[in-house]
């Protein structure tokens, strides 16, 4: 192996303790605790644990939660009202509906609705826009490509000037990354399932943030020799050696891969633990800038 491996479960452990001694000092100064509302929609197994990983980091960080679990068939009226409220609960800091919505839910409505002072996720077109416009601030980055630079940023790789290539343009993931990108000055192309010859495009890349949903389909010869690769995917293949008879594998062939590349996040421990530890640290700051 060449590649030097970045620690995502380390880094996103260091971020969480790092929040949580601020909680402390916060709530040791009169302050308020913190406080995380998630609202989920329906009976998605994968939305259910994730709503409950992120009440579950709020406690071991000293934060508070509060959970809303609503009908899958809730109306578009009711939803927005369950927004409202939180928006107006000055115990509630931090907003997260949890994505994706039933399809009969408009979710840029509901996303509109979050106060921008508590859009933890950073979704709301507010804070997109101003992450798109130069010379403006979000007050929140959407969690998982903000763990994606920041991991780049703790390995030392240097985005200033850098080629960067985004697999994937998704309003969560890639379209977000490739803005943060550009805002650290790397020159960014954004690739995604209408893009010619993915493969040349990504031999041109010093950092490459895949986040596409296919397994191992990046090849370790795409990748330039010494490159940064932070892959996002969380796939599932069948793995017969397993009990579940599965593994978790990224959008990159990380055997293949490791070998060429300069730094790499594995899959499970790269991305994936930095997107709550960034969560949690979105909704302390949340707290903080509802104080003023
Ligand atoms: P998504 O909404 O499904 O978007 C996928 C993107 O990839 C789209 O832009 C799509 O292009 C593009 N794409 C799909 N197939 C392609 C192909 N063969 N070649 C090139 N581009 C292709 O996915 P997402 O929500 O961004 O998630 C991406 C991956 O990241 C998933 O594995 C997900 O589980 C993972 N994820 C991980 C975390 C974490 O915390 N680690 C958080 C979120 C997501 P079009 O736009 O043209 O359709």
């Amino acid at each position: 192996m060449t590649a030097q491996l970045i620690d995502g479960k380390l880094i996103a452990q260091q971020v969480r303790d790092d929040v949580a001694a601020k909680v402390t000092a916060r709530v040791a100064a009169g302050k308020s605790k913190p406080t995380l509302a998630t609202v989920l929609v329906g009976e998605r197994v994968d939305s259910a644990t994730y709503v409950r990983a992120k009440g579950k980091a709020c406690e071991e960080l000293g934060m508070g939660s509060v959970s809303h679990h609503l009908p899958a068939d809730i109306s578009q009226d009711d939803l927005e009202k369950v927004i409202k409220d939180l928006n107006a609960d000055k115990s509630v800091n931090g907003i997260l509906v949890q994505l994706p919505l039933p399809s009969h839910l408009n979710e840029e409505r509901v996303l509109q609705l979050i106060s921008i002072e508590k859009d933890v996720d950073g979704f709301s077109p507010l804070n997109i826009g101003r992450l798109a416009q130069k010379g403006r601030e979000p007050l929140f980055v959407p969690c998982t490509p903000y763990g994606c630079i920041y991991l780049l940023e703790k390995a030392g790789v240097k985005i200033d000037g850098a080629n960067a290539v985004v697999l994937g343009r998704s309003n969560i993931v890639g379209m977000p990354a490739a803005l943060l990108l550009i805002g650290k000055n790397a020159t960014v192309t954004v690739c995604h399932s209408r893009t010619k010859d993915i493969a040349a495009v990504v031999r041109e890349a010093d950092i490459l943030i895949a986040a596409i949903g296919k397994p191992e389909f990046v090849r370790g010869d795409w990748i330039k020799p010494g490159a940064a690769i932070i892959d996002v995917g969380i796939n599932s293949k069948p793995d017969a050696t397993k009990k579940s008879g599965y593994r978790l594998v990224g959008d990159v062939n990380f055997d293949e891969a490791k070998e060429v590349a300069g730094f790499i996040t594995p899959v499970p421990g790269g991305v994936g633990p930095m997107t709550i530890a960034m969560l949690m640290n979105n909704t302390y700051r949340a707290a903080e800038i509802q104080d003023k």
